[in-house]
């Protein structure tokens, strides 16, 4: 099954990734977690999109299509994927569409108010991507990750400068594709609020 995942920063599209990974046994593709790894590891895509991530702005188009291009070549993507964070503009999901045909686009719908405060308490592992929230889930140990015992920090971009642009960002240039998959048929459309296991509920309803 080839999925994707669309909805604001902050909708629990990651979240609910982890959940569906374990219960579906499919890679999830993150282009925002394989873009931090590229930072971290300070190769050259890493230092190029550095500054732009923080910012809260997209990277450009050529550049993310090429790395998803690389990514769904690997031997695991063949059975198929969640696709999380990307497309995210209507010419990078034309390109996907040249490389393969999505089963199922699945919107989270959460107001601004709610991704606001979720993003401003988010915490994430820098080891291994791990998602707290210091208000709702926090690790068992301030800033130490429950996993793998790696840091959990606050990402630039979940800094309140940056919220906002991503909001703006999502809204311009993202939102569109709500309608763009709605016209081609394999839109599905969830309540985002709440546990994340109940949203997970109603996402496996509608696989
Ligand atoms: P995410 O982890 O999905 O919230 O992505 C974090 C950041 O990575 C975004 O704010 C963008 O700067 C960049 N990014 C992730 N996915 C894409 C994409 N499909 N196109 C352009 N930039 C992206």
């Amino acid at each position: 099954m080839k999925l994707l995942f669309l909805g604001p920063p902050g909708a629990g599209k990651g979240t609910l990734s982890d959940l569906a990974v374990e219960k579906l046994g499919l890679p999830h593709i993150s282009t925002g977690d394989l873009f931090r790894a590229a930072i971290k590891n300070e190769t050259p895509l890493g230092l190029k999109v550095k500054s732009i991530m923080a910012s809260g702005a997209l990277v450009p188009d050529e550049v993310t299509i090429e790395m998803v291009k690389e990514r769904l070549a690997q031997p695991d993507a063949k059975k198929g994927w969640i696709l999380d964070g990307f497309p995210r503009t209507i010419p990078q999901a034309e390109a996907l569409e040249k490389i393969a045909a999505v089963d199922r686009v699945v919107n989270f719908e959460v107001a601004d108010a709610i991704v606001i405060g979720r993003l401003s308490t988010r915490r994430v592992c820098r080891a291994c991507g791990k998602i707290y929230n210091v208000k709702s889930s926090p690790p068992k140990k301030e800033g130490v990750c429950d996993a793998c015992g790696g840091e959990v920090y606050t990402r630039d971009d979940d800094k309140e400068e940056s919220i906002k642009t991503r909001l703006d960002t999502y809204r311009k240039q993202t939102a569109p594709l709500i309608d763009w998959y709605g016209k081609k048929g394999v839109l599905v459309t969830i309540d985002g609020v709440g546990d994340p296991n109940e949203v997970y509920g109603r996402f496996a309803k509608l696989m």
